[in-house]
């Protein structure tokens, strides 16, 4: 490494490798100095996640390689409390992708782009601007390199510009526990959420097929619902009720930050993306498109930072930035978070009756809006639950 760059992005998954794609791309014709860091090589290791995406976002987000998709997903199946399973086809279709070959690819399209990738090192702080107009980002190794722009794209939980105004934390942290198991029967075009206060408290076991007999099989709790819970117990009893047979390969823990607030998610020099800017979704959680699509607004923010006149355009083009995200997805995150709480209270009765009513209606006539309408139209308590919705 040298000591000084235009940009430093810290972190290389899918919202840091997008971002430095979008940088390059815009910056073809003057390619500025790009330093990319992990503190590990993603892709060397299994991804904790469930790789699942829709299709139409991941189409926008980026250029897809088909070597990436494991299988194409066309229905959701949701089991309520009482195991009533409801199908729901979705002619949009979504991908179980593969992530750690996708990962690779992209990091690999940056280097021939010129991007410096450095693996193996941990930012452990990012210092606030200089006389100098930089920021300096303090590495585990001991060495320190500069920057014009750094674009944090650290994940969750590294909290990097604390102590500056910015959304420096994640907000409603919440725990998973998961499996990759072989010898799992369940559809392989679908993908299955089980919901319940045994199954998963505030939250949901998920099985998602991965192709040839395996699944990745998990469970994700609220935040606000995790006392006393033990997560290790929950999944087991999930296994042992729904998938005895099944041949456990591997365990992973996660944490996926599940809220959103208005905030700042950028400064003159540093510009946060992916889950360090709670880009997840909180209901669903999920964030590999979130990071992708704010990576990619994130990578031409820092372009635009980098011929800025002064700090005044500098936060102007912050400013831009965060209403490009909220227009993106953030204004509809804003509203699932607030509805998240309130739809943990809908008691396990109503989602069992609103599944009955469901399951009776032939498959391909069962719809978003028809989801909806059947259980706004019966339960009170789910009207009001998804009242910051309308
Ligand atoms: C169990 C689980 C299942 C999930 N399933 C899905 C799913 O099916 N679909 C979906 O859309 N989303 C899913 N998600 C969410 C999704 O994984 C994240 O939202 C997504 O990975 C966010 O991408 P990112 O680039 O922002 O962060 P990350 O993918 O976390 O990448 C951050 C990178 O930064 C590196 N890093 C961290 N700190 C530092 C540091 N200080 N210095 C240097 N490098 C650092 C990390 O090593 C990592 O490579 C799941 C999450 C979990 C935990």
């Amino acid at each position: 490494m040298i000591s000084g760059y235009d940009v430093v992005i810290i972190g290389a998954g899918p919202a840091g490798l997008n971002a430095g794609l979008r940088l390059t791309s815009v910056a073809a014709l003057q390619p500025p100095a790009v330093l990319l860091i992990d503190r590990m090589a993603p892709w060397e290791k299994p991804i904790p996640c469930a790789e699942g995406v829709g299709r139409l976002g991941f189409e926008e987000a980026l250029e897809i390689d088909p070597s990436w998709i494991r299988l194409v997903i066309s229905k959701a199946s949701f089991y309520s409390p009482d195991g009533t399973r409801v199908t729901y086809a979705d002619a949009n279709k979504g991908f179980i992708i593969d992530r750690a070959k996708m990962q690779r690819d992209l990091a690999d399209k940056l280097r021939k782009r010129g991007v410096e990738i450095t693996l193996g090192v941990k930012a452990v702080g990012v210092t606030p601007v200089g006389d100098d107009g930089r920021r300096r980002i303090t590495l585990d190794n001991g060495e320190t390199v500069s920057a014009r722009v750094v674009i944090d794209a650290s994940g969750p939980v590294s909290l990097l510009g604390r102590g500056e105004d910015i959304c420096w934390k994640p907000y409603d942290l919440e725990p998973a526990y998961f499996v990759v198991a072989d010898n799992v029967e369940c559809d392989t075009d679908a993908v299955h959420i089980y919901m319940g206060r045994n199954v998963a408290p505030g939250g949901y076991a998920w099985v998602f097929p991965r192709g040839n007999g395996a699944a990745n099989i998990g469970v994700v709790v609220g935040r606000n619902q995790i006392k006393g819970v033990n997560l290790r117990d929950l999944l087991s009893d999930f296994l042992g009720k729904n998938f005895p047979n099944v041949n456990i390969l591997t365990y992973f823990a996660g944490s996926i930050p599940c809220g959103y607030r208005r905030g700042s998610i950028a400064l003159p020099g540093l510009i946060k993306c992916g889950d360090a800017a709670n880009a997840t979704n909180p209901v669903s959680r999920a964030g590999i498109v979130e990071a992708l699509m704010s990576g990619g607004l994130a990578g031409s923010a820092a372009f635009d930072m980098l011929s800025a006149g002064g700090v005044r355009q500098q936060k102007r083009i912050c400013a831009d930035y965060e209403k490009a995200w909220v227009e993106k997805r953030g204004a509809r995150h804003l509203k699932l978070a607030k509805a998240k709480e309130s739809l943990a209270k809908v008691p396990d009765g109503d989602y069992n009756t609103a599944a009955r009513t469901l399951q009776s209606m032939s498959a391909d006539k069962i719809s978003m809006a028809k989801i909806f309408g059947v259980s706004l139209g019966r339960f009170p308590r789910l009207i009001w639950a998804l009242r910051h919705l309308m």
